[in-house]
């Protein structure tokens, strides 16, 4: 949530929401949002307000995720589910080009054909900054995306504040979150009390300023943006969890040889799932295929993870054939090279890794234990 003062928000009621999501389509964009399906909140395609997940939250801890029903009608009351807006931008598996034989040579063709254009609805602190990370990579990186730049560079946001923290969520000791930081185009924060049930709006770009003047709003009044700004406040406090305070880079240097990464691979699967659910992971591998004819071939790419005993395949054999030092690996990036490589964490304390873990392994209770391991704990709450 900015600075804005009363006079830059405006309220919009739930009947408005609904006309958002027309106006959008109206606009061209398709229009994605939470929804429920198969007993989880999921991200699809949206073609009115009403597939919006009204009443439903959610109960999440480690190894555990389930649905629950709220006494009120909630459009954005429930923590994140297991996808996150990376599958949009950078999609698990995608077609790079064929090549069909013609002749004596091969015609090729490239998948260059022009994406969708989003508006992602109801994107949180955490993920709209889980987006700021796949930017850096993927499009202002070394090697950047061009398929990334193309499917980024129409996305249409429309941010929420949160004020439903989940139990394994920890933005605000990540700086991500509960409020939305820079990114969007509209941000919403829903607020449901005597006066009904609303959503307070401010703007973050001209284009976002053109589509709510296509919507019925009136102004906020002063004490309506106070209590906006106090319940997502509130939420920083009420997180289930908080990443340690400490110079966590510092702590996995020097942790490379702690005891402590043998006794995660006893309860780690190496499954991956921590990887595939991050909304910053973005390792992928590229597989080609043939026919049985060989007169036609195709190179895909798909996500892949540092947890496959392959991805660290180099001649003569993996060089990270343990399980400890693939979770040691992973940890050690997200939360410290990370940094060196792109003046940034890695992680954006959404908690999805730690709900959808088999196993309930928890990175901030990892990073806990090699904290005080080490002798950093610098005694501030995380
Ligand atoms: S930490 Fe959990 S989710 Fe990640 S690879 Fe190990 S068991 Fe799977
Ligand atoms: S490491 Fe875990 S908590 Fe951090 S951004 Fe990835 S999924 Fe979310």
């Amino acid at each position: 949530m900015n600075d804005a003062t009363e006079a830059t928000m405006h309220v919009l009621t739930r009947d408005g929401l609904d006309r958002l999501v027309e106006v959008l389509i109206e606009r061209g964009y398709r229009v994605v949002g939470p929804t429920v399906r198969e007993n989880a909140i999921v991200l699809d395609e949206l073609t009115s307000g009403g597939q919006l997940p009204a009443g439903w939250g959610v109960e999440a801890a480690p190894g555990s995720y389930r649905l629950r029903r709220r006494t009120d009608a909630a459009v954005f009351g429930h923590s994140a589910g297991p996808q996150s807006w990376k599958g949009f931008l950078h999609p698990a598996r995608e077609k790079l080009w064929s090549a069909t034989r013609d002749g004596a040579g091969f015609t090729v063709e490239t998948e260059e054909t022009e994406p969708p254009r989003y508006a992602f609805l109801g994107v949180r602190g955490c993920d709209l900054a889980a987006i700021g990370v796949l930017d850096r990579v993927l499009d202002r990186g070394g090697h950047p995306d061009s398929r990334y730049h193309r499917r980024r560079k129409g996305i249409f946001v429309v941010g929420v504040n949160c004020t439903e923290p989940g139990e394994v969520c920890f933005c605000a000791s990540m700086g991500s979150g509960p409020g939305v930081g820079p990114g969007y185009d509209l941000a919403l924060t829903e607020r449901i009390d005597e006066r009904g049930h609303r959503f307070l709006v401010e703007v973050g770009t001209e284009r976002g300023a053109e589509v709510l003047a296509a919507l019925p709003t009136r102004p906020a009044d002063r004490s309506e943006v106070d209590e906006a700004r106090t319940a997502v406040a509130d939420a920083a406090g009420r997180m289930g969890r908080a990443m340690p305070s400490a110079d966590l880079p510092a702590v996995l240097a020097a942790s490379r040889e702690s005891d402590h990464w043998a006794d995660v691979a006893s309860r780690c699967l190496t499954c991956a799932n921590c990887t595939m659910v991050c909304p910053t992971c973005f390792c992928s591998t590229t597989e080609d295929v043939t026919d049985l004819t060989g007169d036609h071939a195709e190179r895909w790419q798909r996500w892949s993870s540092c947890f496959e005993l392959d991805y660290s395949y180099i001649h003569g054999g993996e060089v990270r054939s343990s399980g400890a030092s693939r979770y040691r690996q992973w940890l050690t990036h997200k939360l410290g090279t990370w940094h060196d490589q792109f003046d940034m964490s890695g992680c954006v304390g959404c908690g999805r890794c730690i709900a959808w873990c088999p196993a309930g392994i928890d990175l901030t209770a990892e990073m806990d234990v090699l904290v005080r391991e080490g002798g950093h704990d610098d005694g501030a709450p995380g």
